[in-house]
């Protein structure tokens, strides 16, 4: 009687046992699926986040090469200082830069670069205040805007002058920033290419710690170039020109 008592004991206990087993076993599994569906997720999780990342480096890139750059835009002369102007003297140079830059920050206000104007109104600057603000709102990138005048009625097109200081050890040297901007505003306006050339003459030029490009952007002397530069469409060319040069330039560099 007593060792069946302990058989029938013994059975409850191994009956108890498999059920433990059998629980620790189930649970642990659960537990190791929980485990494995969170760390799926959360791998799922990393490489959204890694992906959006991606695009958000890439868009941040972007505008790192804009807003992280600052880009100084210098309509030349102003007030007291008309700079050259038509034959007839009817047309001031100081007022058709105005207009060019007015349109160059339309476009570069949609692109949210960090961008300086000396002026933006009809005021003078003398060039020691030009170089002074550029060197306090640490440009790296200067773009200065001017029309041409030639003794020879006849002449016309774009020319662009750098500096050709080679102490300067830069990425992007005033040249090369100058020949891109030369190369799109041509590609718009098909006006005559006059080239690059060395303005180490020009206060502006000489005293830039950064690479500048100073660009004539037509003559006035000449008429039909003139007609050109009093056209509001062309002068949006020209910006747009402008534009695309410092973006390519920002992009590339
Ligand atoms: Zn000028």
């Amino acid at each position: 009687m007593e060792q069946k008592l302990i058989n029938r004991l013994l059975a409850y206990l191994g009956i108890i046992l498999c059920w433990v087993v059998f629980f620790s076993f189930f649970s642990t599994n659960r537990q190791n699926k929980c485990i494995v569906s969170n760390a799926a997720g959360y791998e799922m999780k990393l490489q959204s986040l890694y992906e959006e990342e991606q695009i958000l480096l890439e868009s941040n890139e972007r505008n790192i090469l804009g807003s992280n750059k600052i880009v100084v835009v210098d309509a030349g002369h102003g007030g007291m200082d008309s700079g050259t102007c038509s034959k007839d003297e009817k047309y001031l140079e100081k007022n058709i830069n105005l207009k060019i830059v007015g349109y160059m920050k339309e476009l570069l206000d949609e692109c949210g670069i960090k961008v300086y104007y000396t002026r933006l109104t009809d005021k003078k600057m003398e060039p020691e205040e030009r170089v002074e603000f550029i060197n306090n709102v640490k440009a790296d990138l200067v773009v200065s805007i001017h029309c041409n005048y030639g003794k020879n009625k006849d002449a016309n097109g774009v020319e662009v002058l750098y500096s050709s200081n080679e102490e300067r050890k830069q990425e992007l040297t005033s040249k090369e920033f100058s020949d891109i901007l030369k190369k799109e505003i041509l590609s718009i306006t098909h006006q005559n290419d006059r080239g690059l050339l060395a303005g180490d003459n020009i206060y502006i030029i000489s005293r830039s710690k950064v690479p500048i490009a100073l660009v004539e952007v037509g003559f006035m002397s000449n008429r039909e170039e003139l007609k050109f530069l009093l056209d509001e469409g062309n002068q949006q060319k020209i910006a747009m020109g402008l534009f695309n040069g410092i973006i390519r330039t920002l992009e590339e560099r």
